[in-house]
């Protein structure tokens, strides 16, 4: 495989560089996005509106390399989650969850993640490394295989969320492609709408995307004033709540007024007070905003408990009457590990002072 470039890592324009370069026509981008993601064929030689000469020649020169599937694991309540390797030392974890009327699948963007949220199992576990492109994206082909997506045609990923393991806009540029090919006609199609990515707070990458993307964005807020965030979520010592909230309100304008979600772990005792809720309606008044209230989810070594159900009802109707819409998400796949905060894969963690030398550097 050495040296053969892989696919998955183009999205349409580098493809079509990629074919320009070998002097083809850039249209075989089309035909090649299409195999593979809209008729899951990974062999060349079964391309058959390519000539036999190009088949050849991309064998020789490129491949279509994926994660490896370790295991797959069915919840009671029909939620999956798949354990893929990415390397020899590292695995990361992907999950789909089915309801009602849509199918959202979980994609990690990181192998662990540096930014440490005290509440989270994916941030106790460290880092190592940032997901190429196609380790992003090969997480939706696999879903799709393994929901019979090719077989039977039935679109059933409808949504997809950057928010599995990792912090999506520290590894901006292969996010940024992966959800290019999520939401192209020749690859996944879906709408804008239906594609959000989900951050703890990284300004500078907030206003990056709001220059060239149009997904839905979803703040990690989780606090509304910094001496607690600064415990909770401890990036904000670098982006504190003030100023999340004018990029928040700056990712807004920019899709002409959609709103932005925020969440909010509902932890017992720290953040859940009807002050706490009164503060929130606070800071969100004016902002064009929904918020996802997220039950904790216990992980081994938590210092957390979940919130009392009284109290988390209480909390979103003191929301709700300041006119914000208010949802408290159900928890999903806990039998298997699979709900928010739960997803740790396997990770060979470096020192966290390396990464957040990247966090400085990667915007
Ligand atoms: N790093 C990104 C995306 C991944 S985390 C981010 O922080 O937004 C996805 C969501 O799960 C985030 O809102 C995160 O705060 C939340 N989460 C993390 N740990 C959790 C836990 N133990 N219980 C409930 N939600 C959790
Ligand atoms: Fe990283 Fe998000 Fe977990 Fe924080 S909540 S440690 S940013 S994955």
């Amino acid at each position: 495989m050495s040296g053969k470039i892989n696919l998955l890592d183009l999205d349409r324009d580098a493809m079509m560089a990629f074919f320009t370069g070998i002097g083809e026509k850039p249209f075989r981008a089309s035909q090649i996005l299409k195999w593979i993601y809209q008729q899951g064929i990974l062999d060349f030689a079964q391309m058959t509106n390519l000539s036999k000469t190009m088949r050849e020649k991309l064998a020789q020169i490129a491949c279509i390399k994926f994660p490896e599937v370790v295991t797959e694991q069915v919840s009671s309540d029909g939620t999956r989650k798949w354990l893929l390797r990415v390397d020899a030392q590292n695995c990361i974890e992907t999950v789909f969850i089915p309801e009602k009327d849509r199918g959202t699948l979980c994609v990690s963007s990181q192998v662990g993640c540096a930014l440490d949220c005290s509440f989270c199992s994916t941030g106790k576990q460290g880092f190592n490394r940032n997901l190429s492109v196609g380790e992003i994206i090969g997480q939706v082909w696999i879903a799709n295989k393994a929901l019979a997506y090719y077989q039977h045609r039935d679109r059933i990923i409808s949504n997809i969320v950057m928010m599995g393991m990792g912090e999506p806009l520290l590894n901006f540029d292969n996010v940024l492609k992966a959800m290019n090919l999520m939401m192209d006609d020749l690859a996944f199609g879906l709408s804008h709408r239906r594609v959000t990515l989900s951050t703890s707070g990284i300004i500078p990458g907030i206003d990056k995307l709001a220059e060239i993307s149009n997904v839905s964005l979803a703040i990690s807020l989780h606090a509304a004033n910094n001496p607690l965030r600064d415990i909770l979520v401890p990036i904000n010592k670098k982006y504190p709540v003030e100023a999340l909230i004018d990029a928040s309100r700056r990712y807004s304008q920019s899709q002409d007024g959609e709103p932005i979600t925020f969440e909010y772990v509902m932890l017992d005792g720290v953040n859940d007070t009807e002050t706490d809720a009164i503060g929130l309606s606070r800071l969100l008044r004016g902002l064009p905003a929904k918020v996802n209230l997220i039950p904790f989810n216990p992980f081994p070594g938590a210092e957390y408990n979940r919130s009392k159900a009284d109290t988390i009802n209480r909390f979103r109707e003191i929301l709700m009457n300041a006119g914000i819409i208010t949802l408290t998400r159900k928890t999903r796949g806990e039998d298997i590990d699979a709900a928010c905060g739960q997803l740790v894969g396997q990770v060979l963690s470096r020192a966290r002072r390396h990464q957040m030398q990247h966090v400085e550097k990667s915007i």
